[in-house]
C-alpha cells in the first residue's frame, strides 16, 4: 500500500534524484519535525458521543468502534472498550456497568474517556508501530467541551505517546470532512447529528461564526421509540432493540413506500414477550419531536446568522454529516420547513475523522481552525 505523504515535505522518490534538502520550505513546522514526522503514524479520532473512529496517516480509518467501556462496579477495572463493550449493554450483570463516557456530548466522565483514548491510540501503535518519531494526533471533541475537558483530551492524547495533540472542535471538523469551503470568506453551515448531540454551526474563515448545539438526535429518537413503546403498547423493548428499529424503519418524511415492522419487547402487564406489529407511520409520528426540536436548532442558528452569510447559505445548501443525518426524510424535512436547499454528505459517519485527517495534511489550516488549549497558553 503506498503511503500518502503531505503535500509540502519532500517526497520519498525525490529523495532518490536529489539529496534531501530542507531549504525553501514554505511550512510553519520544523523541517527536521516534518521529516521524522513522515515516519511516524500521525492519527485522527474522532471521540464522538457514540462512535470513536481512528484514522492513520496514509492508511485510512483502522478503527471504527462504539464509544462504550465496560467496567467492573466494584473494583471499578476497565474491562472492555469498543464493540465487545457494546455488546454488553443493557445484558450486564448487575457486578459490570457499560459506560458511555462522552453520551450527552459533554465529557461527563474523565477518567474513563482517557482510559478509551489511549486504549485507541495504543491499539493503534501495536498494529502499525511508533514509526521512528511520535506521531502527531489530532482530535475532534464536542463543541460543548470545557477548558479542563480539552486540557485532559490533551494530556491523554500525549500521556499516550503523542508528539503533539491538536484539538478541533467537532463541527469545524465535520464541515471540512464534508468538504465544505471553511477557510472562504463564504459561509457555509454544517449539521451535525450524532448519538447525544446535534450541532449546528455556521462556519466562515476557518472560524465557527454562529453554533448551536441540542440534544437532540440519535440516542433521544432511540428513546422516543421505547417511550411509544411503552405508552401506547405497553411493550417494553430495550435500547439497542430501538436502535436498530429506528436505523431500519425510522423516518422523517413520509415516504413512497411505507411499510410494517414488528416490534418485539416485553408485555409490562404479563411480563411475557410480545410482539405488535406497528406502522413506519407510527413510528415517523413517534419520532417526531426529536426530528421537529433538529429543525428548531437549525432555525434557531439561522435566524441569529449575518444575513451575508445567509445569503451564501441559499446559495450553497446546508451539509448534514453524522450517523442521525441518515434518517429517512430528514433532509427534506430539514429543506422543507427551512426552505434551504439541504444535502447528506458523503459517507456522513466519518465526516468527522476525515476532517481531522484533512487538516494533519494541512499544517498552516490545523493551525488556524485548531481549539486553543492545545497552544498551552494560559487563559486571561
Ligand atoms: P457521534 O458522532 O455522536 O459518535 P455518530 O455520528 O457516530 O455519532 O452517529 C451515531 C448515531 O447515528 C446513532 O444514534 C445511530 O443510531 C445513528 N444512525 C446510524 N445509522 C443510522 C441510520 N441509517 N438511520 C438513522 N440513524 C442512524
Ligand atoms: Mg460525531
Amino acid at each position: 500500500m503506498s503511503i500518502a505523504l503531505p503535500v509540502r515535505s519532500p517526497s520519498l522518490h525525490s529523495k532518490q534524484s536529489h539529496p534531501l534538502r530542507f531549504e525553501g520550505y514554505d511550512t510553519v513546522i520544523n523541517p527536521l519535525s516534518s521529516f521524522l514526522g513522515m515516519f511516524s503514524h500521525d492519527i485522527a479520532i474522532d471521540l464522538g458521543t457514540a462512535n470513536t473512529l481512528v484514522s492513520v496517516r496514509g492508511r485510512g480509518i483502522v478503527i471504527d468502534e462504539p464509544s462504550v467501556v465496560a467496567i467492573d462496579r466494584v473494583t471499578k477495572r476497565v474491562l472492555a472498550i469498543g464493540a465487545e463493550a457494546k455488546r454488553m449493554v443493557g445484558r450486564t450483570p448487575s457486578s459490570i456497568i457499560a459506560v458511555r463516557p462522552l453520551r450527552d456530548g459533554v465529557i461527563s466522565d474523565f477518567a474513563t474517556t482517557e482510559k478509551m483514548l489511549q486504549y485507541f491510540i495504543r491499539s493503534v501503535h501495536e498494529r502499525f508501530g511508533m514509526g521512528v518519531g511520535k506521531p502527531r494526533v489530532v482530535i475532534g471533541i464536542p463543541s460543548g467541551a470545557t477548558e479542563v475537558e480539552k486540557r485532559a483530551v490533551h494530556d491523554a492524547a500525549v500521556a499516550a505517546g503523542a508528539r503533539a495533540a491538536y484539538l478541533i472542535e467537532e463541527p469545524m471538523a465535520a464541515a471540512i470532512g464534508a468538504g465544505l469551503p471553511v477557510m472562504d470568506a463564504a459561509g457555509s453551515m454544517c449539521v451535525d447529528i450524532g448519538g447525544g448531540t446535534t450541532e449546528v454551526a455556521v462556519i466562515a474563515l476557518g472560524g465557527i461564526v454562529r453554533s448551536q448545539s441540542a440534544r437532540a438526535a440519535g440516542d433521544a429518537m432511540d428513546m422516543a421509540i421505547m417511550d411509544y413503546a411503552r405508552q401506547v403498547h405497553n411493550l417494553l423493548i430495550g435500547e439497542r432493540t430501538a436502535e436498530q428499529l429506528k436505523i431500519a424503519t425510522g423516518s422523517a418524511f413520509p415516504m413512497d413506500d411505507e411499510a410494517t415492522a414488528d416490534l418485539r419487547g416485553r408485555d409490562l402487564a404479563t411480563g411475557l414477550p410480545k410482539s405488535v406489529e406497528v406502522s413506519t407511520v407510527e413510528i415517523r409520528d413517534a419520532l417526531s419531536v426529536v426530528v421537529n426540536e433538529i429543525v428548531r436548532t437549525v432555525r434557531a442558528t439561522i435566524e441569529t446568522t449575518p444575513p451575508e452569510l445567509v445569503a451564501d447559505l441559499m446559495m450553497h445548501g446546508i451539509a448534514m454529516t453524522g450517523g442521525g443525518s441518515l434518517l429517512r426524510g430528514l433532509d427534506r424535512k430539514i429543506a422543507t420547513e427551512t426552505r434551504f436547499p439541504v444535502y447528506v454528505g458523503e459517507d456522513p459517519l466519518r465526516s468527522v475523522v476525515r476532517g481531522c485527517a484533512d487538516v494533519l495534511e494541512e499544517t498552516e489550516t490545523l493551525q488556524k481552525v485548531q481549539s486553543a488549549v492545545a497552544s498551552r497558553r494560559p487563559p486571561r
